[in-house]
């Protein structure tokens, strides 16, 4: 069996010098650590910024044709504290000279925030000894800017089969074009999954700040239960509505091929964290493997007498979403009423266009647009044997007086979601919690 394993550190894990020190000591503890997919530094303390953001502020201002002379010195003193920190034999000064005028001629946001990533890679690579390898020529995204696998892994596998050891900077590809592209924030962790699916790794580590998945939001919950095993399908649900451990489209690589992610903390590199596995026969302690949720929904009710035997009336109400290029999050129906709910930002400006196109499209009775919705997802695999967890959820929220805006129970049975009213939103989790694990 191939016993390579792929190891990816976060922003927080490459913050400073002294984290880079705990990240080798986690590499060189095993040989098969061969890959190593590194993100920007990330915060050093709660206040402080994440190279990535300098990068994009500072880019925003050298697009503007202003001065950035400031930012950019500022971004430069942070990898070279860490070099000097380090003892290294490095410099980064042609490549920040390169880097700044990109930034002049006005290279792109992408390119700009990927930076982050590449500069701290060629350190880190450095400092361990590793090849460093530009996923510039080796992860691809397709004209439409949707990330290739197919292409990827072409490329990519051979190069890394022969290779031994190298590190590679996360968060970005190139487009067709050549142009660099980076994945959503928190991308790094799909640059991750991208390189333990062209090694075919027996193992992702995924290395952060926390001893993996925890039932909830530890921002919102005092020190939640952590989650041992979880499968991809609920971490899926999890990570959608704002379990921000794990992007979510890090399982998609590993999905088809079974490859467990093991999320882990490098500040506590004894703790086991959490399995994200295919299937487990093992059940989960609690009935819930987790909660989590967002704000910022929408949600457009639509009322009208005998909805439900008109033809094509869900169809029709969609297409004028589509038409205006807004995509829906969940669409609960009664007998004589729709819900639609919407991502806020997603609509921001063409309310009135989508009330136009639904109203010319289905004649409702009556129609309104309700902001500040959050969402909360109750997610589980043992929900399906387990009689009345919803009587339990709702009797729960009763009792915390949260009013209940939306409920919607996805057709796997493995998760709950409901809408509250945004200033609901952390008495709900924590009256879920508490009624499920404490
Ligand atoms: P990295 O920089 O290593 O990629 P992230 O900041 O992206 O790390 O993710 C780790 C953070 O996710 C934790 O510090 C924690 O604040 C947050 N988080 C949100 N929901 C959860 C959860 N359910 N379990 C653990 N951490 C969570
Ligand atoms: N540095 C990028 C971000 O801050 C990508 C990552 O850390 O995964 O979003
Ligand atoms: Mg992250």
């Amino acid at each position: 069996m191939n016993q390579t394993k792929v190891v990816k550190f976060g922003g927080s894990s490459l913050a400073d010098a002294k984290q880079f020190k705990k990240v080798a000591a986690i590499v060189k503890a095993e040989a098969s650590r061969r890959f190593v997919v590194a993100s920007a530094p990330g915060k050093r303390f709660s206040e402080d910024i994440k190279i990535t953001d300098m990068l994009y502020a500072c880019y925003d201002k050298a697009a503007k044709g202003h001065n950035f002379d400031k930012e950019f010195k500022a971004i430069e003193d942070r990898f070279n504290s860490i070099i000097s920190e380090l003892g290294l034999d490095l410099s980064l000064e042609s490549e920040f000279e390169n880097i700044k005028d990109a930034f002049a001629h006005r290279a792109g946001r992408d390119f700009a925030a990927s930076r982050g990533e590449y500069l701290n890679s060629m350190v880190l690579a450095n400092y361990l000894g590793y090849e460093f390898i530009d996923p510039a020529g080796y992860i691809f995204f397709d004209e439409s800017g949707v990330f290739d696998l197919e292409r990827t892994i072409s490329v990519l596998s051979p190069k890394l089969a022969e290779t031994d050891c190298a590190v590679i900077p996360g968060f970005y590809g190139a487009m067709p074009n050549d142009t660099i592209k980076t994945f959503s924030r928190g991308g790094s962790d799909v640059t991750g999954s991208i390189v333990a699916r062209a090694v075919n790794a027996s193992i992702y580590e995924n290395w952060t700040d926390v001893s993996g998945f925890l039932i909830c939001d530890p921002r919102i919950i005092d020190s939640p239960k952590p989650i041992t095993t979880i499968t991809y399908r609920e971490l899926r649900e999890l990570a959608y509505m704002g379990a921000g451990v794990l992007h979510e489209d890090a399982i998609f690589p590993v999905r088809t091929v079974g490859i467990p992610i093991n999320i882990r903390n490098t500040n506590h590199p004894e703790d086991a964290g959490t399995m994200i596995v295919s299937e487990t026969a093992e059940s989960s302690k609690y009935t819930i493997t987790g909660i989590a949720g967002k704000k910022g929904f929408s949600v457009i009710q639509i009322e009208k007498d005998m909805m439900n035997s008109e033809k094509g009336f869900g169809r029709n109400v969609l297409r004028a979403l589509e038409k205006n290029d807004v995509c829906f999050e969940h669409m609960p129906s009664g007998i004589d009423t729709m819900s639609v709910i919407v991502s806020t930002d997603s609509l921001v400006g063409k309310e009135k266009s989508v009330l136009d196109e639904i109203t010319f499209r289905v004649h409702p009775d009556k129609m309104e647009i309700e902001n500040n919705l959050a969402l909360i997802a109750v997610v589980g695999r043992g929900m399906r044997k387990a009689r009345g967890t919803a009587g339990k959820l709702f009797s729960a929220l009763a009792e915390a007086r949260v009013n209940v805006k939306m409920i919607d129970q996805g057709s796997s049975e493995l998760n709950i979601i409901i809408g509250v009213e945004e200033e609901d939103f952390e008495t709900a989790t924590k009256a879920i919690y508490d009624t499920f694990v404490k």
